[in-house]
């Protein structure tokens, strides 16, 4: 389905709740290393098809990741092959710190894990952690609880949370929200390195500055159905996608 089978691949995506066609036949494909933007206006679908492709919601068409379909998978097996998504509420456990709340996600729990531990301890994975908290410029907070953090550094503890556990692919709905210059500068930053690592990201956002100048290739919803996708002079170019979106005052917002 995709251009190389390495990296995500979503064909015929439809999600209907009740009357409402929220997602409507949807098609794309994001590779390793690739930075996709998906925007339109608010209700176009976007959460809707992080959820159906992350296995949140109920929904039609496929989704592979690697090679391998996940359309049948539950969410956690959808996490557990790599396919990682953030959600807009930022929901961190305030009793542990921060280096525990990114444990959570890069230690998964089985029952093997002990045994595994008293023969080859994991440092890969608690340095995993660590790295991801560098990553997005938060290493010197690991110890701090989520109360101690602005709300923009709260999200971009979530962020670091969704990379400690080694995605192939991370869906991100809508990271810059809320974020101030600075952290929206450390999040361009942070995209930079992800796609320098191979990670692919689909990035959702109402920041068209960040979105326009991170993204190789923008997919634009209107109604549930994908109306342009190109290269983001491309977009800014679409009479379809200015009339639908960037001529209206959220876009900027
Ligand atoms: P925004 O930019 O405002 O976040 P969006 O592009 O992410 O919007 P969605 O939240 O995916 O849009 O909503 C798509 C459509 O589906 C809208 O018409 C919305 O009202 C509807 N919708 C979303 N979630 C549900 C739900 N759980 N039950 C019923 N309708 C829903």
């Amino acid at each position: 389905m995709s251009a190389t089978g390495a990296g995500l691949a979503v064909r015929g995506l439809a999600v209907s709740y009740g009357g409402v066609q929220a997602v409507d036949d949807v098609s794309f494909t994001v590779e390793p290393g690739e930075i996709v933007g998906l925007i339109g206006p608010n209700g176009a679908g976007k959460t809707t098809t992080i959820d159906a492709i992350s296995g949140f919601t109920v929904s039609r068409g496929q989704v592979e990741l690697a090679g391998r379909s996940l359309t049948s998978a539950p969410a956690h097996a959808r996490a557990r092959a790599g396919l990682v998504r953030t959600f807009q509420s930022v929901e961190l456990f305030d009793d542990l710190s921060v280096r525990q709340n990114l444990a959570v996600a890069a230690l998964p729990v089985r029952w093997w894990g002990p045994l595994v531990d008293a023969v080859a301890p994991r440092r890969g994975r608690h340095a995993d952690v660590d790295d991801a908290l560098d990553a997005v410029g938060l290493l010197e907070l690991a110890d701090a609880r989520p109360t101690d953090l602005s709300h923009g550094q709260r999200r971009l503890v979530a962020l670091a949370r969704a990379l400690a556990s080694r995605p192939r692919v991370v869906l991100l709905d809508e990271p810059a929200a809320g974020l101030d210059t600075d952290e929206t500068e450390a999040l361009g930053t942070l995209l930079h390195t992800l796609r320098d690592r191979g990670i692919g990201v689909l990035l959702v956002d109402h920041d068209m500055s960040l979105v326009l100048t991170t993204c190789l290739r923008i997919v634009v919803l209107d109604f549930g159905r994908v109306i342009a996708t190109g290269a983001p002079d491309e977009i800014r170019r679409d009479p379809n996608v200015v009339r639908a979106y960037l001529g209206s005052s959220e876009a900027n917002s």
